[in-house]
């Protein structure tokens, strides 16, 4: 009998379909659990043919992404999830998240607008995360995301349509056993990282999947507890305060 915290087996895709996750967390953020071998393993074997590392306030570059699916035989995609540590450092009020992918350097901006702006003049591609959470971009289509994300694995948020641009999907996991659950169908793929974010440009991609399990979630929980509880005890309260936030 399967175990009840394993994490689904995809079917086969169709022919000229490629199953992207756009939000995947490592070892690079915060509560991270795994690195990116055993994150990228882990995709493999439940059928997705890429990921996008979104770790929070540090950019895996496009040209390392690159490198790395070489070493790893696998589709990776550099990104990173802005907002939230950095400007709690300039203290602004703002910890809204945003996605930029397929960059070159993290962009040096306050205002979103500006960031928007910035990653598509350098060629990246912009997603408006969780965008009904407290750290989400209700306003996404004014503020020219290219795309939003419409099923995040962690939230269970109000129907979310594209407002004129695309939508995708993404476990915004931070452990590989998340994985799976949520993903995006990306149509006419050639495979390459640019082809693949100009179909989802033209909104030629749909969002899959469905919010991860419960007891899944549950598992990442005890996990982050018991690595503070082991390593840094005092930072255990401020954890569970940025996890519980995003359930506000
Ligand atoms: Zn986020
Ligand atoms: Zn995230």
């Amino acid at each position: 009998m399967q175990a009840v915290t394993a994490s689904p087996q995809l079917p086969p895709a169709e022919d000229g379909v490629v199953r992207i996750d756009f939000h995947v967390h490592t070892n690079g953020s915060p509560e991270g659990i795994h690195g990116l071998a055993e994150v990228v393993a882990e995709a493999k074997r439940v059928g997705l043919d890429g990921i996008a590392v979104t770790d929070h306030n540090h950019l895996l570059s496009r040209r390392m992404a690159a490198k790395l699916s070489r070493e790893l035989g696998f589709l990776i995609i550099g990104g990173v999830e802005g907002g939230d540590l950095v400007r709690r450092k300039r203290h602004s009020d703002d910890h809204r998240h945003w996605i930029g992918l397929n960059l070159d350097e993290l962009p040096d901006l306050e205002e979103i607008e500006e960031i928007t702006e910035n990653v598509r003049d350098n060629g990246g591609l912009t997603i408006a995360p969780h965008p009904n959470a407290r750290n989400g971009f209700r306003d996404y289509d004014r503020l020219r995301f290219d795309a939003v994300e419409s099923v995040n694995g962690t939230r269970r948020e109000q129907a979310i349509v594209g407002k004129g641009i695309a939508t995708v999907g993404g476990t915004d996991t931070h452990a590989k056993y998340m994985l799976g659950h949520t993903w995006t169908d990306v149509y006419d793929s050639d495979g390459s990282v640019e082809n693949i974010l100009e179909n989802v440009r033209k909104r030629n991609c749909v969002a899959r999947g469905s919010p991860i399990p419960v007891w899944v979630i549950a598992r990442f929980y005890f996990a982050v507890a018991e690595r503070y509880l082991l390593h840094e005890p005092c930072e255990l309260i401020q954890s569970w305060g940025r996890q519980l936030r995003k359930f506000c």
